[in-house]
Formats: structure tokens, C-alpha cells, sequence
């Protein structure tokens, strides 16, 4: 909800006890939606009038034009099948813990009926964080690129066949040490046509751009940039450490795939890669966010904002895999559904 600082135990849970107490029942959850979507009161999707009643299904009917419009619809929660309660419980594990979460995790500890539920759940979340930070990268940033899926570190030029995917990242360089923000995105090679874009794209006119010495990255300084390409020749020449180059690209890049094969197994397939990939850019760059219930808030708050997402767009190139890879250890337990309503403190502030 733009505008207003969202606080803990009014605008955002501060617990999982608080999370099952204030959301106790789909009504609880609708309510909280409602609040997010239209804080200043219902507003007419179709004739953007502002004003109309609550009827007996949930739904407001717009006192203009008469159209019924449910809380949910258009929202990524559109025709869901999953109790909303469920998806908070979901959407909690999701933004309150470190590393995210697995589809295998989620579906045993939220007793989800099948996989492909469970992973199409975490994909419909996965799918609202593309819009936050479209602020483009800015000061001194990294530039390189990286394989993700193969076992060897990945050599330039084209990319190879197989399950090798070339991926560009981008982190701000902090003074004196440290790093800002990064983004990462799936590149078609590495030559300038598919690098000049990713740098646009990602990286405020103006900034210091550092690279390695790749051809690909001549002729980003025509664009707007302060371009610092360092020769990996001339470094090593001097005894150097190569790998230091670009600790930044190094750092982000290595957590990246650490994480995709500690948290997912490794078992992602190249068409969902680019949002596993946003997953990890929105949890890096809020790494230093001390509440994770606000995490939580920003995702529900994307979430009534976005269009639906269907299941036929989630599986158009890949479908999830009937039998779930490599289990890990058996963890979490189902939420109580019956615990006493606690009143709604969102409403109260
Ligand atoms: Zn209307």
C-alpha cells in the first residue's frame, strides 16, 4: 500500500503465532486483502468509481455501474482453489524464512494435496516479484556473466549445448567494501547484442561500469557509461588474483547456486530459471531487512496488484515433475485452522 510505513503487529505479523492468530479463517485473510487492495476504500475496476457495498458472498457490487467485483478478482488470487488461509500460511514460509522455501517443504508442512499444487503455489508468488527494484543499478557496479547447471566453470564464447544457461549479473560495488544491490537475467550468448541490452536494462546511465576484458563489452561507454574494463591477462601477468577481478559478480553468483542447490536440489529447469533467479535478486537485496514479516507484507501487497496467473502459463514450458526430487529432511508442522480470532489490527491504525 504506497504511502504508508508498515509496522509490525499492526500492518504486518510479527510471528508465526501472530500470523495464525490474526488469520484464522479465509473471511480474516479476504479482509486483509481488501485492505491492501483498496486502503482508501473499494474502487470500481471497471468504471473506476469510487464506492459500493459489501454482498452477502464477499464481493462488492460498485455503486455506480452495479458490477459485482470479488476482493480477489484480477489479483493473483483469482479463482484460486487453495484456502486463503493456506496461501498465507505459503506466502508466510515463503518471504519469513532465510532461503525461501521447496515445493516438497511447502506441501508437507502445509499438508498440500499434491506437488504440482504446491510448486505451481510457489511459482504464482515467484511471479509477482519482477516488478520491485525497478530502480536500475547505480554508482560502481559489477558487470560479468556466468553458466548456471553445468559442472565445470563455463568458457565464453556461445553458449554450449546442453543444460548449461548463460546468466548475467549485476552488483553495485560499495566504498570502502561490500556490495549493494545485484540483478540477474538468462542471456541468449555472450556477445554485445545480448550484453549492451542486459547493461541498459540494469544499470543507470551514468554509473561506473566494471567488466573483465570481453570484446562483448567494447562500446558500452557510447551508451552512458563510465566503462573500467580490466584484461584478465594483465592481472594474472602481474601475479594477481584473477578471481578478484570482480568479487562482487563472484559472490552473488556462487550464492545463487548454492542456493538453487541447497534450497531447490538443483532441480530447476532452464524455462522457470529466470524467476528462481528473481526470487533470489528480491531476497539478496533485502538481506539486511530485520523483519521478515515485512517481507510477508511486500509479497501479499504484489499480489493484489497483479494480474492472475494461470496454471497453463506455469506449465506452457515446463511442467513440474509428478514425483518431487530428492527429499530432504521431513520438517514443519500444518497450521491450526481453530485458533481464536484475535481481532484485526490492520483495521485499527
Ligand atoms: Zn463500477
Amino acid at each position: 500500500m504506497p504511502g504508508i510505513q508498515p509496522r509490525g503487529g499492526i500492518h504486518y505479523p510479527r510471528s508465526t503465532g501472530e500470523l495464525h492468530s490474526w488469520f484464522a479463517s479465509d473471511t480474516d485473510c479476504l479482509d486483509y486483502l481488501d485492505w491492501l487492495r483498496w486502503p482508501q476504500g473499494f474502487v470500481c475496476p471497471r468504471c473506476q468509481n469510487p464506492g459500493g457495498w459489501l454482498v452477502a458472498d464477499g464481493s462488492y457490487k460498485c455503486a455506480s455501474c452495479k458490477t459485482q467485483t470479488a476482493v480477489t478478482a484480477g489479483t493473483l488470487f483469482d479463482r484460486r482453489r487453495t484456502p486463503l488461509t493456506v496461501w498465507f500460511s505459503a506466502c508466510w514460509m515463503f518471504a519469513s524464512q532465510k532461503d525461501g522455501v521447496s515445493a516438497l517443504s511447502l506441501q508437507r508442512a502445509l499438508e498440500i494435496g499434491s506437488y504440482p499444487t504446491a510448486w505451481a503455489m510457489l511459482h504464482r508468488l515467484r511471479a509477482v516479484l519482477v516488478r520491485p527494484d525497478r530502480d536500475r543499478l547505480a554508482g560502481t557496479v559489477e558487470v560479468d556473466e556466468t553458466y548456471f547447471g553445468g559442472q565445470e566453470p563455463g568458457l565464453r564464447g556461445g553458449r554450449q549445448k546442453g543444460k548449461k544457461v548463460l546468466v548475467g549479473v549485476a552488483v553495485e560495488r560499495r566504498e570502502p567494501k561490500g556490495f549493494g544491490r545485484c540483478r540477474m537475467a538468462i542471456l541468449a550468448d555472450g556477445s554485445a547484442d545480448s550484453l549492451h541490452p542486459f547493461v541498459t536494462a540494469n544499470v543507470e546511465p551514468g554509473a561506473t561500469v566494471v567488466t573483465d576484458g570481453w570484446s562483448g563489452y567494447n562500446g558500452i561507454d557510447a551508451l552512458g557509461y563510465i566503462h573500467q574494463p580490466h584484461s584478465q591477462r594483465a592481472v594474472a601477468a602481474r601475479g594477481e588474483d584473477v578471481g578478484a577481478l570482480l568479487p562482487g559478480v563472484h559472490r552473488v553468483a556462487s550464492l545463487a547456486k548454492r542456493w538453487v542447490l541447497g534450497t531447490h536440489q538443483g532441480s530447476i529447469g532452464e524455462p522457470h530459471l529466470q524467476s528462481y533467479l528473481n526470487e533470489f535478486v528480491f531476497r539478496f537485496n533485502r538481506r539486511h531487512s530485520r523483519s521478515r514479516g515485512l517481507l510477508f507484507y511486500r509479497v501479499l501487497e504484489l499480489a493484489v496488484d497483479h494480474d492472475p496467473v494461470r496454471y497453463r502459463q506455469l506449465v506452457a514450458e515446463s511442467r513440474p515433475k509428478k514425483v518431487p526430487p530428492v527429499p530432504p529432511p521431513r520438517r514443519g508442522r500444518p497450521p491450526s485452522l481453530d485458533r481464536p480470532h484475535a481481532g484485526r489490527p490492520w483495521r485499527s491504525a
